[in-house]
């Protein structure tokens, strides 16, 4: 089976002391399963929907995460169901997330989306802004922070993704937080070098979207 195969292969390359997420977004439950049955429990997804119907139809032990922009209205799809969002890249998100960790009685692991890469168009925040939020967390009671996620520039250009990783490591480090999700199929091994702690891999697994 090319999915077990391919996820084992990975695990023998990838520190101990990195978490993988094996992201499944777009591929069928049978796919999951394969990796399921060859030990892998953590899961990324990026559309609330379909994390929401994965979830309920998968294995309880499962652990999610969100990787996607998460539009307010959709928080109810991805509370129930996600061990972590990583993927937090507005003041306004952050605190509709709290309000509705709250209004359950709970509080919900999350990550802050640091901008560093050079595209203009990748959302999340400046790394200064990330600062400034993680220093007053205890305005959002429904949230627990956790870290910082990043994804670097979209380059074979390795010194300026290195220089990017580099970057998220300085602002999780400033912030005092202990998770540092970076690094994707094509990029993950910089990234452990750079002192990731979560990897998201999908189509190396996977294969292709
Ligand atoms: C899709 C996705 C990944 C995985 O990308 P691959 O290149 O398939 O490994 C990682 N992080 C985020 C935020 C994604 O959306």
């Amino acid at each position: 089976m090319a999915v077990a195969d391919n996820l084992l292969e990975l695990l023998k390359e990838i520190p101990s002391s990195v978490s993988l997420v094996a992201v499944s977004k777009f591929k069928p439950a049978e796919d999951i399963m394969a990796a399921y049955a060859a030990g892998q429990r953590r899961f990324g997804e990026n559309r609330p929907q379909e994390l929401a119907a994965k979830a309920a139809a998968l294995p309880a032990d499962i652990e999610w995460h969100f990787i996607g922009h998460l539009q307010t209205n959709k928080i109810k799809f991805v509370l129930p169901y996600a061990s972590l969002i990583e993927s937090v890249d507005s003041l306004h998100l952050l605190q509709a997330i709290s309000a509705a960790a709250v209004a359950q009685g709970r509080r919900v692991d999350c990550l802050l989306e640091v901008h560093v890469a050079a595209e203009e168009s990748k959302t999340g925040f400046t790394p200064d802004e990330a600062l400034a939020v993680a220093a007053s967390a205890a305005d959002y009671p429904g949230v627990r922070l956790r870290g910082i996620m990043a994804m670097a520039t979209n380059t074979s250009d390795e010194d300026r993704i290195r220089a990017d990783f580099r970057r998220a490591r300085e602002v999780q480090k400033a912030a005092g937080l202990p998770e540092l999700s970076m690094g994707m199929s094509g990029d993950w091994r910089i990234a452990c070098e750079e002192g990731a702690t979560i990897i998201r891999i999908g189509s190396a697994i996977f294969g292709a979207r």
